[in-house]
């Protein structure tokens, strides 16, 4: 589905990202890049896969990688900006390092990525840009105030650079993926009682698994999407309903 595409997908070392690296590596890609902060989360990619630690919140880093993989492939034709923490306190307790982190990494580091990447694909005339955002930037979430802003910001993102990226005619595409809760090491810090009221109001049951995201990220990431851009699609199970 995604056959000699150029992949990047940032936090590819575990949870979605690292389902989403696989996924695209199986059908087809010609190299998918995983970025991650460490070389721990790194090791045992696919053949076609490989790892590089490049922190999204450092734009030279960004900017050295980004120039290494034009030089080898002349394109980059799929990003998807899966990289995401979270630091959650409700307002009253949130500190500024607890808001600054969350929209460093989740909000900066997104924008960082798609300015140094958006501009190589429009002038190679196309691209995808899938951004990983939450159904709690739709929907709001308590204790989330700082996750929910970022998350939310990545759809109006999405949808700018479905303006601008695709300006003189190129077939540059962004979208957002709005999961809802999902089995990752991410849900660890969230109390079991917490879980279980999520699965309680899902029609389905039950929670995500990272291979429903990545399903939904290989056919934005594909030619099969080929006239869907600046939206946002949800992938919860039927949350909110
Ligand atoms: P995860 O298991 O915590 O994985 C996130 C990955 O991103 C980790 O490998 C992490 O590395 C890496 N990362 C963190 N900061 C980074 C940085 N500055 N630069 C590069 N990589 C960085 O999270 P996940 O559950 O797979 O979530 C993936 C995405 O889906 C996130 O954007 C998240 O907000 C979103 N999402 C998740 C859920 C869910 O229920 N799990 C629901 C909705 C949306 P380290 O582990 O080494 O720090």
């Amino acid at each position: 589905m995604v056959k000699g595409k150029v992949c990047i997908v940032t936090g590819g070392g575990r949870g979605i990202g690292r389902t989403i690296v696989e996924t695209l590596a199986v059908n087809g890609a010609e190299e998918v890049y995983a970025l991650d902060v460490s070389d721990d989360a790194l090791q045992g990619l696919p053949d076609n896969a490989t790892g590089a630690v490049v922190n999204v919140t450092d734009p030279s880093g960004i900017a050295e990688f980004v120039q290494d993989v034009i030089r080898r492939h002349r394109r980059i034709d799929v990003l998807v900006n899966n990289a995401g923490i979270t630091r959650d306190a409700v307002i009253n307790k949130m500190d500024d390092e607890q808001w600054d982190q969350v929209i460093a990494v989740n909000l900066k580091g997104v924008f960082n990525m798609a300015r140094a990447i958006g501009p190589e694909m429009m002038e190679h005339g196309s691209g995808s840009i899938i951004n990983i955002s939450s159904v709690v930037g739709l929907d709001g979430n308590m204790g989330q105030t700082n996750y929910a802003a970022t998350k939310a910001g990545v759809v109006a993102m999405a949808k700018t650079w479905a303006k601008e990226f695709a300006r003189k005619g190129a077939a540059v595409r962004a979208n957002a993926v709005a999961p809802g809760f999902i089995n990752t090491p991410m849900l660890e810090t969230v109390p079991e009682k917490v879980i279980e009221g999520i699965r309680a109001k899902t029609p389905l049951k039950r929670l995500g698994e990272p291979q429903e995201i990545a399903n939904l990220v290989l056919f934005l990431a594909s030619d099969l999407s080929s006239f869907i851009t600046g939206q946002v699609i949800r992938c919860d199970g039927g949350l909110v309903v």
